[in-house]
């Protein structure tokens, strides 16, 4: 800390004055009395402080409020606020102070920019909560935001004088989260000097490379700007037009940007010429009008291309943003990009909605598309099963992104991120559609839905009541609010799972006598490739894991006695063809055991398959021993099984399949999706190549565009079945698998 020079309390008390003299939105007495209180006590604040290039500290939080006003356009309480912004965090003052000083309103925004003034630390969870604390002040009052952007704007500008690996650090972020945050915002002109500014820190020598190329080229370029205009200038002024036309200029960054997603040179970048043509608009005649006018003669000039029209006119972006986007053929037979704007569209589209909307304060009207904007970051921010990061990642995807507007049937416009599916559509109409979506129509076509939407799509959503939402949606999805929608529902989902499997599995080892306790489980996780008690029951809930060979695994590598005893019987019973005349038999027959081996030789079996419920190797059975000996193998919940096993009890016996390798049984699976070309051959095309199913019978019907029906497969287990299951249900456009266990009553 160093006491002022006498010539630094000059340069500080100039630049104050500076900011006075040309504040835009400050008029009123008032207005310049808080601002400069707000510097007063800003000054006395940080008194004795310097930045880390030396200078003093208080030209920092001037230079920002600079910013707010000159560049972002913002009013005399952003002023104070931008004057006050390190005040708290820096220094012994507090919220409080503000409050009395300068009231509640205040007061509220300096909390929020001393709040998220920590956003980047070194931790990336941490970094990422901050982040949403941001946006969650931001929609509290939006001048958070924008002060905060200019902020980072002066630091940017003065980064010179940090250490090379903080520079890289600040330039990262910067790139990441506050250019594209510029962006969304609409700030155009703030974006772009981030973006630059960041390339400069991080890439020096590409951007300096850049850089004199760009100075190079400069003359030929504004020969060729020039040639275009010209004939333009001329029609222009012939009908009363004032305008400025211009050749937009490239920044470094998004040249460097072009070359590197479009692997083009300089060269190839630089050449494609970029016109904008800004008017003063006659007040009588709409400007929307008039841009279609301009348009009009440029486009007698110059052949329009026919798929290159941009209407951001009667279409604004999200962002505010209007304009009307041209390209034509030019002079040397290349293609033109031609802006037109009013003045009042180019201030939008230069210095942001935002700072339009904050000045103008007309009513909810100009607002509308920015509240609509928080409002969506708003919802994200209220559902608190959205994790930190997972926010962030979808919050950076969804700013990257630019967006496309697509209908609902009946004209309303909706505006979704690039690469958006009917899926993310029908979450954003509603959280209920999407979890009910089973399909949708584009443009009256029948789509699935992982289906790309693009501008101009009309959608309309297909609903059915029995859908559900499962993870591989999470794939078919790009906005966050789809995203974490489907995350809700698969939550909710697992734990009814987890439920159901546990209750299942504990019944079951009490058939045996046992209780789940850890020795169990030991045995079982290698058994089932699990890892933890809740992903068995998980498992066995959902009908991955059934527990058809859990006697077996029960019994491996075990001194328990209990386990012993079932083997001596297994070894009786399976040594003896006849299970009639086993020992066992004598006494009762249901204390025995059935083991179901596959009987290769042409001898008649010992054993059949119950046709009333035809169990299939790896589902739960019992075994009904017939007069003959012979055994009758019935699902454990088969109707007719539970009957025999009341009336007729000492015929009933344990079964067990043995690995069932070689002959196949009868299957069936219901399969529902979405009529489009070629699925009939895909799926049929998966049945055949896995290796282990045959198909018997196919009856699949569509109606509606949907189609549904069931196919019996011939296959050797509920491992088979269920990897086949799995294999179709990868199948773009199918949308639900499922085995069909017929059982007659
Ligand atoms: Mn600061």
């Amino acid at each position: 800390m160093s006491v002022l020079t006498t010539t630094e309390e000059d340069l500080v008390q100039k630049a104050f004055e500076d900011l006075i003299d040309h504040c835009t939105h400050c008029d009123g007495k008032t207005d310049q009395k808080m601002i400069r209180k707000a510097f007063r006590m800003a000054n006395e604040a940080h008194k004795g402080m310097r930045r880390k290039s030396g200078e003093p500290y208080i030209l920092h939080p001037i230079a920002v409020a600079k910013i707010v006003t000159h560049e972002i356009g913002l009013g005399a309480k952003s002023i104070i606020c931008a004057i006050l912004h390190d005040v708290v965090e820096d220094t012994e003052y507090t919220v409080e102070d503000i409050e009395n000083h300068f009231g509640k309103k205040i007061a509220s925004i300096i909390d929020g920019l001393t709040k998220i003034s920590d956003v980047f630390d070194n931790k990336s969870s941490l970094q990422a909560e901050n982040f949403r604390k941001m946006l969650l002040t931001l929609s509290d009052d939006v001048r958070v935001i924008l002060i905060k952007l200019a902020d980072r704007l002066h630091n940017m500008r003065t980064l010179q004088s940090m250490p090379p690996n903080k520079q890289i650090k600040v330039s990262g972020e910067t790139t990441y989260l506050y250019a594209p945050l510029a962006h969304r915002l609409g700030l155009y002109a703030i974006k772009t000097e981030l973006e630059d500014l960041s390339l400069k820190y991080r890439y020096p020598k590409v951007y300096n490379d850049l850089l004199n190329m760009v100075t190079d080229n400069e003359k030929k370029r504004g020969h060729m700007i020039n040639t275009f205009a010209l004939p333009l200038i001329d029609k222009l002024e012939n009908v009363g037009y004032e305008f400025d036309i211009t050749g937009r200029p490239k920044s470094i960054y998004s040249i460097w940007n072009k070359m590197q997603t479009k692997n083009i040179p300089f060269e190839e970048v630089y050449d494609l010429l970029a016109i904008r043509i800004i008017f003063d608009a006659h007040p009588e005649i709409p400007e929307k009008t008039q841009c279609w006018n301009i348009y009009s003669m440029i486009t007698d000039t110059y052949k329009p291309k026919p798929d290159r029209i941009r209407d951001w006119v009667s279409m604004p972006k999200a962002n505010g943003y209007e304009a009307l986007h041209v390209t034509v053929m030019g002079p040397e037979g290349k293609w033109v990009e031609v802006q037109i704007r009013s003045h009042r569209m180019d201030e939008i589209a230069e210095r942001g909605f935002a700072a339009h909307w904050q000045y103008k304060q007309a009513g909810k009207g100009s607002s509308a598309e920015l509240d609509r904007w928080i409002k969506k970051i708003r919802e994200l921010l209220d559902n608190p099963d959205s994790n930190a990061l997972e926010f962030l990642d979808d919050f950076k995807l969804n700013l990257f992104a630019s967006e496309i507007l697509v209908f609902t049937p009946k004209g309303q416009i909706k505006s979704l991120p690039k690469l958006a599916t009917t899926l993310d559509f029908a979450y954003e109409i509603h959280t209920e559609i999407g979890n009910r979506a089973i399909g949708a129509k584009v443009n009256h076509k029948l789509v699935s839905l992982n289906y790309t939407l693009k501008s101009g799509d009309q959608v309309e959503i297909l609903t059915s009541d029995s859908q559900r939402a499962n993870r591989e949606w999470l794939y078919y999805v790009t906005t966050a609010k789809a995203k974490s929608a489907i995350r809700t529902v698969l939550k909710s989902e697992t734990k009814d799972h987890i439920q159901k499997g546990k209750q299942i599995i504990e019944e079951k080892l009490k058939e045996y006598n046992l209780k789940p306790s850890s020795r169990v489980f030991k045995k079982l996780f290698p058994a089932y490739d699990v890892r933890s008690k809740d992903e068995l029951y998980s498992k066995i809930g959902t009908g991955i894991v059934t527990l058809g060979d859990l006697k077996k695994i029960l019994r491996k590598n075990t001194k328990n006695k209990w386990i012993r005893y079932w083997e001596l019987q297994f070894t009786s019973s399976s040594k003896n063809k006849k299970p009639a005349e086993n020992k066992a038999e004598k006494d009762s027959y249901s204390g025995s055991h059935y083991m179901i081996r596959e009987n290769l030789d042409d001898t008649e079996s010992e054993f059949s398959i119950a046709k009333c419920c035809n169990p299939i190797p790896g589902d739960d059975v019992i075994g009904y021993k017939n007069q003959d000996g012979s055994i009758v193998i019935h699902k454990i919940k088969c109707p007719k099984a539970i009957r025999l096993m009341s009336s007729q009890g000492n015929r009933i016996v344990p079964a067990t399949w043995t690995t069932h390798k070689i002959l196949s049984y009868l299957a069936s699976i219901h399969i529902q999706g979405l009529d489009s070309f070629g699925i009939y051959n895909n799926i049929t095309t998966i049945i055949s190549k896995e290796l282990s199913v045959n198909m018997r019978n196919i009856n699949l019907v569509s109606h509606d565009g949907v189609f549904e029906g069931s196919i019996d497969l011939y296959v050797h287990n509920t491992k088979d079945l269920n990897n086949l299951i799995m294999n179709i249900m990868k199948i773009k456009g199918v949308e639900s698998v499922k085995r069909v266990e017929k059982i007659e009553d």
